[in-house]
């Protein structure tokens, strides 16, 4: 029988004694008054002892009680049990993350909504000279760097942010946050000035050597020309020799103009101007052009005018790579657009070819350093797997990205986005208005 069951049919027993009783002794209504009061009084008895003991946490034994009070008391109970077991085990949870994080050689620091520092871990302390009493501060107060404050505030925290420690100019920190659970963030930070100093290294020595090998390529280029003069074609093994030689070294030319190249754009600093977009994609287009049997071949399409701060170098060998790539990766007789237009968020300059495209897989690694994708060609296509590395870096010292769309077999668009900001006015060429002055600076 059901509890429910019991209890009613216990309350009904009692109710039928009071109308027997009731009945033989004409006692009825206050008999049944009686019972109506009792039952009252031990449910107001039954519920006072009950808030007493939800009151007091309701973790003890629970009274000794029978019927429905007792399965109340009994669920109660159970509930209370589950949830002590609960944060127990979250508490030992928290308390594992809490070990490992310690144990992390990284900092590690929570963040809240309002950039405050909810909790950080000892190696925090040590490398962000963070203190216990630092928690509820910002960060953006105690760690002051412009960088870093632009980077918190960004809300893009794909990549990290590389920064000096602020306890120890010496060492590098690659400083990245991670988002999380409701408006919580992880910070964290890794020392990496091993890396930094392996990297600086590496691009030491490779403009080292670029550097020393310039000297000696001089002097062999040199000497072959003058062989070349002195070849009266009498040898064909010498003539042959000469021409392989000269276009071997030429090659190296290339490799090492590159690589001097790739170096400047990964480490000088950045001397920007307002750059003449329109007038450099036409220089370069005509100077492509004058080297090309079919100068048809290229259409420059010029659907703005707006020139862009930046770096006459880096944007003219960027642009220069993406033609010479799409000239040489296509058919000879195959149009190659280029297109300078703008848009709500970017000004663009896309390259587009009909040529042999490049599969899916090859798409994000083609800007890597060297890479060159294996394809069986009629013809050897020149290259050394540098020219997109340069068109990279070359926008990256533009803040700008490059976008690569191809079907393969079809044809490819190279497209580099400028954000609108870079967009900038030329300055204009200031006349006089004195006639007098304007007459002079004409006669001079
Ligand atoms: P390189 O042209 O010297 O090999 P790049 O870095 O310029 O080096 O290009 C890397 C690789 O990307 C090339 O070897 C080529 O396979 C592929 N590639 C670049 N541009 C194009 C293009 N327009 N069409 C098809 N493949 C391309």
């Amino acid at each position: 029988m059901g509890i429910w069951q019991k209890e009613f049919t216990s309350v009904f027993l009692l109710f039928l004694l009071v109308s027997i009783v009731g009945g033989l002794t004409g006692l009825f209504l206050p008999l049944l008054l009686l019972l109506i009061l009792g039952i009252l009084i031990q449910q107001v008895f039954q519920i006072t002892r009950f808030e007493r003991w939800i009151r007091l946490g309701g973790r003890s034994q629970y009274p000794k009680t029978t019927g429905i009070w007792e399965e109340i008391y009994y669920h109660v109970y159970r509930i209370k049990k589950n949830e002590k077991r609960r944060k127990k085990k979250l508490s030992k949870v928290i308390d594992q993350f809490r070990q490992s994080t310690e144990a992390l050689p990284d900092a590690a620091v929570v963040l809240g909504a309002n950039d405050e520092i909810e909790w950080a871990n000892k190696t925090a302390l040590k490398v962000l000279g963070l203190k216990q009493s630092d928690k509820g501060q910002r960060i953006p107060n105690l760690i002051r760097f412009p960088e870093f404050i632009r980077y918190l505030k960004s809300g893009n925290y794909q990549e990290a942010v590389i920064l000096p420690s602020p306890v120890n100019n010496q060492m590098t920190l690659a400083v990245r946050v991670v988002s999380y659970g409701a408006g919580l963030r992880l910070l964290l930070a890794q020392d990496v000035t091993q890396l930094k100093k392996m990297e600086r290294m590496r691009k030491d020595f490779v403009a080292n050597v670029s550097h020393e090998l310039r000297t000696p390529l001089t002097v062999l280029k040199g000497y072959l020309e003058t062989l070349q003069d002195m070849d009266d074609g009498l040898s064909p093994l010498l003539t042959n020799s000469v021409q392989q030689m000269q276009a071997q070294t030429d090659r190296m030319q290339n490799l090492v103009d590159d690589l001097l190249l790739l170096t400047r754009l990964e480490t000088q600093q950045r001397k920007t101007q307002c750059i003449d977009v329109p007038a450099l994609l036409t220089q370069i287009c005509k100077e492509s052009r004058d080297m090309l049997d079919n100068a048809d071949r290229i259409v420059l399409v010029l659907d703005t005018q707006v020139h862009i701060v930046g770096e006459e170098l880096a944007l003219r060998s960027a642009f220069s790579n993406l033609l010479s790539n799409a000239l040489k990766y296509s058919p000879d007789n195959a149009p190659v657009k280029i297109r300078w237009y703008q848009t709500a968020e970017s000004v663009i300059l896309s390259v587009e070819d009909n040529g042999e495209g490049i599969a899916a897989a090859d798409i994000p690694r083609v800007s890597e350093r060297f890479y060159r994708i294996e394809v069986r060609r009629s013809k050897k296509v020149p290259g050394i797997g540098l020219g997109l590395a340069i068109v990279k870096h070359a926008l990256m010292r533009h803040d700008a990205r490059l976008v690569i769309t191809s079907d393969l077999g079809k044809g490819s668009c190279f497209s580099c986005h400028f954000p609108v900001a870079q967009i900038c006015t030329p300055k204009a060429n200031i006349m006089p208005t004195d006639p007098a002055l304007s007459l002079f600076l004409n006669d001079h």
